[in-house]
């Protein structure tokens, strides 16, 4: 059995849970550990069956409880690497520092890395083909105090894949294929996930619909698209006019209007069902994106084929099955 739960959707937090036979996988971690786990019991999931994670992009509202939720489950999470050294650029405070400091910072380095090698080239044998790792370190008694472990690290994480957008991969029995959308983050991606047979499409924080993602989108049995604002509820909204600009923009995010164009115009209408997700809080109204999408589908929505339902942020969708 094939299974969809929304656990929440838009700017203060993005998770999914897709489920084939044997495999459970999260799709981003924009709640606390805590929220996800209630939100989870509340929808019938169990969060400690969950095998992986797999991450869009690094934008607070789908990473927000990653590594919490990565290493009290145990469990792999999946992103680009791009992704992933920018979510650990986000993780690491950084420190002001002037030019000069900088400079100075990299120069102790280099010379600190320059006084490695040549005392690694001193020790090691030369007719040594690989230099023997170094296991076992005798601590004088009085250095005896337990280092600071790797798991102290605030960017540990149990277990790290890389995918690339492009090139499908299989977790389990769920089959995934990560695609590039347009959006102001370092990598950023949807999915195709492939469980027994049924396609679920998932595509949220983008600006616009390029033609690749709308290949993607063809031929799914459910397709999650994002619809986050209104346009003329943002124009006289409440965000500073360079916000509005930002989720205007190409690598922004999909209005209403835009998510209505492409279901009217380019949408081959196959999917059972559409969910309408990443709603904004103050862009958007539920009601406003339903009306818009159902005008889209015009005569195509009915009980079998593009229910139309619309992903909240404050409670999950009763799961879908299939
Ligand atoms: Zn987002
Ligand atoms: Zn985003």
């Amino acid at each position: 059995m094939v299974r969809f739960t929304v656990l929440a959707s838009g700017s203060k937090g993005n998770s999914t849970v897709v489920t084939g036979r044997r495999t459970r996988i999260l799709v981003d971690a924009g709640l606390s550990c805590r929220e996800l786990f209630r939100r989870m019991k509340l929808a019938g999931e169990e969060p400690e069956t969950l095998d992986a994670i797999v991450v869009t992009h690094e934008h607070q509202d789908h990473i927000n409880g990653l590594a919490v939720i990565a290493r009290r489950l145990g469990i792999p999470v999946y992103f680009t690497e791009a992704t992933h050294r920018a979510w650990m650029r986000w993780l690491t405070p950084r420190r002001q520092m002037s030019y000069a400091q900088w400079l100075e910072q990299c120069q102790r380095q280099a010379a600190e890395r320059q006084a490695e090698t040549q005392s690694a080239a001193e020790e090691s044998e030369p007719d040594d083909p690989e230099p023997e790792p170094v296991a076992e370190v005798t601590i004088p008694e009085s250095a005896a105090v337990a280092p600071p472990s790797i798991k102290d690290e605030p960017t540990w994480l149990p277990a790290v894949e890389y995918f690339q957008a492009g090139q499908p991969f299989a977790i389990g029995d769920i089959d995934v294929s990560p695609f590039t959308i347009p959006h102001d983050a370092a990598d950023p991606v949807g999915f195709v996930f492939v469980a027994e047979g049924v396609r679920m499409a998932f595509a949220t924080d983008l600006g616009y619909v390029t033609p690749n993602v709308k290949a993607q989108l063809q031929g799914v049995d459910l397709l999650l698209l994002e619809s986050n604002h209104d346009l003329e509820m943002l124009r006289d909204g409440p965000y500073p006019w360079s916000v509005k600009q930002r989720v205007l923009s190409r690598v922004g995010h999909l209005s209403n209007e835009a998510a209505a164009g492409f279901l009217a115009n380019e949408y081959d209408g196959q999917a059972a069902y559409v969910i309408l997700a990443h709603l904004s809080e103050n862009n958007n109204l539920p009601e406003l994106a339903r009306v818009a999408a159902e005008r889209a589908l015009a005569g195509r929505a009915s009980l079998l084929a593009n229910r139309l339902l619309v992903a909240a942020q404050h409670e999950p969708l009763s799961a879908i099955y299939f």
